[in-house]
């Protein structure tokens, strides 16, 4: 991800949606989102499941005896990726490739998909229908054995090969947006709000860093945004990071 942006794209205030879904924005992009169909009220964690991208040249075998109910074809953005579309922005072995996503509730893709692999290793492809529901996956995790060479990460339950855990943190958006959600979340249960849900809060980042309001100001950074949370309260904002404008922090 690039962080470097320039900063000024940052330097507003966030809001986040009413209904539910986790996300946040500027005001005028949350009221958009709620006009017409794009808020399906639906946590976002709920709504993009943990999927894993098989590059073309892995798991070739399984891959195809795989119920085509697991599978779908890569899209980035809006688009399909196609074998023969050569885009220089996409690493080449996303070409080909195919996501796998979990038939099982809470269990993230690459999970499924290793345990499948390393019991298909032992017991042949008769067991990929049996670790299709909750009860017969569990059974054919217990078959598989621990899965050598992996680990799961604590934040985002992704399953990660040993030599990918550096960087993880960094490099995965998903995990990086869910430190930041499952933060701002908490801190909206603790009764942190947006400032433009509150009446009489500064909603100009200007006026709330200098006024009464910046003692009781706190910001979460996500990836692309930072959330900034209020609170109705006033108690002070737990020890952190010096306040400073949302872009400032930027790299
Ligand atoms: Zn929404
Ligand atoms: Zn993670």
């Amino acid at each position: 991800m690039a962080t470097s942006l320039p900063s000024r794209r940052f330097r507003y205030m966030t809001a986040r949606c009413p209904q539910g879904c986790g996300w946040w924005s500027i005001p005028a992009a949350v009221r958009s989102h709620l006009r017409g169909s794009r808020c399906t009220g639906v946590p976002w964690t709920q709504a993009h499941p943990l999927t894993v991208l098989v590059a073309g040249d892995q798991h070739a075998a399984l891959l195809t005896a795989l119920p085509s109910s697991v599978k779908r074809r890569p899209v980035f953005g809006d688009r399909v990726v196609e074998p023969l579309l050569r885009d220089p922005l996409l690493p080449s072995r996303a070409f080909g490739g195919v996501v796998v996503v979990s038939p099982v509730p809470g269990v993230g893709g690459r999970l499924w998909l290793e345990t499948v692999a390393a019991a298909v290793r032992r017991f042949g492809v008769g067991v990929i229908d049996r670790a299709l529901t909750t009860g017969g996956f569990a059974v054919v995790a217990e078959l598989a054995g621990p899965l050598a060479g992996f680990v799961t990460c604590e934040v985002c339950g992704d399953l990660l090969t040993e030599s990918g855990v550096t960087g993880h943190r960094a490099r995965s958006t998903r995990c990086r947006w869910l430190v930041a959600h499952r933060t701002v979340e908490d801190a909206w249960a603790g009764g942190w709000r947006d400032p433009g849900s509150l009446a009489d809060v500064p909603t100009r980042w200007d006026e709330l860093s200098r006024g009464r309001w910046r003692r009781f100001v706190r910001l979460v950074e996500y990836p692309q945004w930072t959330a900034v949370l209020v609170d109705p309260a006033q108690r002070l904002r737990p020890e952190g990071p010096v306040l400073v404008s949302p872009g400032e922090r930027r790299r």
